[in-house]
């Protein structure tokens, strides 16, 4: 994809194969140019807690053990991940709730090479200023942004 033009055609392509309207078909293409890194975002988002502490954490091994409890003293289990920033990526906020008693926690972690988005410059409103910012993955669950809203063309 080099061109403009190169670009159009792709989409082109695309709607003639698949009946799609330009934006719809335009949007799909760009899904899928994100979809490897989205792949990577979702595998880290997605997965159920392990059914005990005898097998890995499913979310890759990337967390903290889970500390002992101070009410009931059973451990606390991670049991889920979602974006921890708005602006960094790369940093991830993990949750722990025991598995004897209500109590949780969450930490914030770094995973480097592994973002929930893609930090980009885009020119905002009439004052044409540009302002830096994240744009989530499809698919990933951001407890504070939105994900990307379908582009035009
Ligand atoms: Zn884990
Ligand atoms: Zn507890």
């Amino acid at each position: 994809m080099t061109t403009n033009r190169g670009r159009k055609d792709v989409i082109r392509d695309r709607m003639a194969a698949t009946g799609e309207s330009y934006n719809v078909a335009a949007r799909n293409l760009k899904a899928m140019k994100d979809m490897g890194a989205t792949r990577e975002a979702l595998l880290v988002q997605h997965w159920l807690p392990a059914d005990s502490f005898d097998v890995p954490c499913p979310c890759g091994g990337t967390c903290e053990p889970g500390e002992t409890c101070d009410h009931c003293h059973a451990r606390h289990r991670h049991v889920k991940r979602y974006p921890g920033s708005v602006t960094d990526v790369e940093t991830w906020a993990d949750r722990y709730e025991c598995t004897g008693c209500s109590s949780s926690y969450t930490i914030t972690v770094q995973l480097t090479g592994r973002p929930w988005g893609v930090v980009e410059t885009v020119i905002q409103g009439g004052s044409a200023e540009s302002v830096v910012r994240a744009r989530v993955f499809p698919r990933v669950v951001h407890p504070l942004l939105r994900p990307a809203a379908p582009e035009e063309d």
